[in-house]
C-alpha cells in the first residue's frame, strides 16, 4: 500500500506560518532563536518554549487575523481529493503548532486529514484580551532531540514493511523523514539538502506536479511495467537500523 507524508510549513502553506507567527508576535528575538537552533545550539523544545515566552501578551484577535490571513498553496485540496479517490492514506507531519494547522485547514474546509505535531494552548490571561502561548511536545524521540515530534517516528509506526512510504517536504524538519521514504518529492532547501545526502527524488513545485507523477507511477503500476513504484534500498537499510537500535 501506498502511503504519503506530507509537511504542513511551507509545504502546504505559501509561507512557514510558525516562523512568521512567533517573529510577528514575538519580535526579532525569535528569527535569533530559530537560527541558533538551525545551528544546533538549542533543541527544538527549548527554542519553542523561548519563542512562546516572547509572545506573552499577545492579543488573541490579533492572532486570529494574522491566522486567517494565511494561505495554502492551491492546488493542495485538489491533490487531496486525488488521494481520497485512489484510497492512498496521507497523514500531515509538522515540527509545528497544532493551533495553527488545524485553524488553517478548516479555514480552507479541510478536516479528514490526520496530523501529528506539537501542541500549543492558548491561554487567556485575566483580562480576557491578552493570552499566553503555552507548548506541549508529545511526540519527542528519546534518543534525538533534533525536533520536538518526531516525523521519522510517526512515519514508520504507520507503515508496514511492504509499504510504499511517500514523503513531501521542503525544509530543515523534513531532513530526517525523507532518510526513510521510498519517493521524496522535495523542493527548496530539501531539494539541495537531497542533492548532497545522495538520496533520489523527484522536484516539485506545486500539488498539481506531485498528482501528474503520482498518476504516471500508479498507471505503471497497473500495466506492471517496472517503474518508480518500489521499496527504495536505502531507505529500507535506513529503517533497519532504526529496529536495530542503530
Ligand atoms: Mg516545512
Amino acid at each position: 500500500m501506498i502511503k504519503i507524508f506530507i509537511d504542513f510549513d511551507g509545504t502546504i502553506t505559501t509561507q512557514d506560518v510558525g516562523d512568521a507567527m512567533f517573529i510577528s508576535f514575538g519580535g526579532d528575538i525569535c528569527n535569533k532563536y530559530i537560527q541558533e537552533y538551525r545551528a544546533g545550539n538549542l533543541t527544538a523544545v527549548d527554542c519553542f518554549n523561548l519563542e512562546c515566552h516572547a509572545c506573552k501578551g499577545t492579543l488573541q484577535a490579533d492572532l486570529d487575523i494574522f491566522l486567517d490571513r494565511q494561505t495554502i498553496n492551491s492546488t493542495f485540496t485538489d491533490f487531496h481529493r486525488f488521494c481520497k479517490e485512489q484510497e492512498i492514506p496521507h497523514f500531515i507531519l509538522s515540527d509545528g503548532m497544532d493551533y495553527y494547522i488545524k485553524r488553517i485547514l478548516e479555514n480552507n474546509g479541510i478536516t479528514d486529514i490526520p496530523f501529528f505535531t506539537n501542541h500549543l494552548e492558548i491561554v487567556p490571561l485575566e483580562n480576557e484580551i491578552e493570552i499566553l502561548f503555552k507548548p506541549s511536545f508529545p511526540f519527542l524521540d528519546e534518543n534525538c532531540n533534533r525536533c520536538a515530534c518526531c516525523k521519522r517516528n510517526h512515519m514508520l509506526a504507520r507503515t508496514a514493511d511492504d509499504d510504499i512510504i511517500v514523503y513531501i517536504g521542503e525544509g530543515y524538519s523534513d531532513r530526517c523523514p525523507v532518510r526513510y521514504a521510498d519517493i521524496v518529492f522535495a523542493k527548496d532547501e530539501l531539494l539541495t539538502y537531497c542533492q548532497q545526502e545522495n538520496i533520489s527524488f523527484f522536484e516539485y513545485r506545486t500539488f498539481s506536479d506531485i498528482k501528474s507523477r503520482m498518476q504516471m507511477l500508479l498507471s505503471h503500476k497497473q500495466s506492471k511495467k517496472n517503474n518508480g513504484l518500489h521499496k527504495r534500498r536505502q531507505a529500507q537499510l535506513a529503517t533497519r537500523d532504526v529496529y536495530l537500535g542503530g
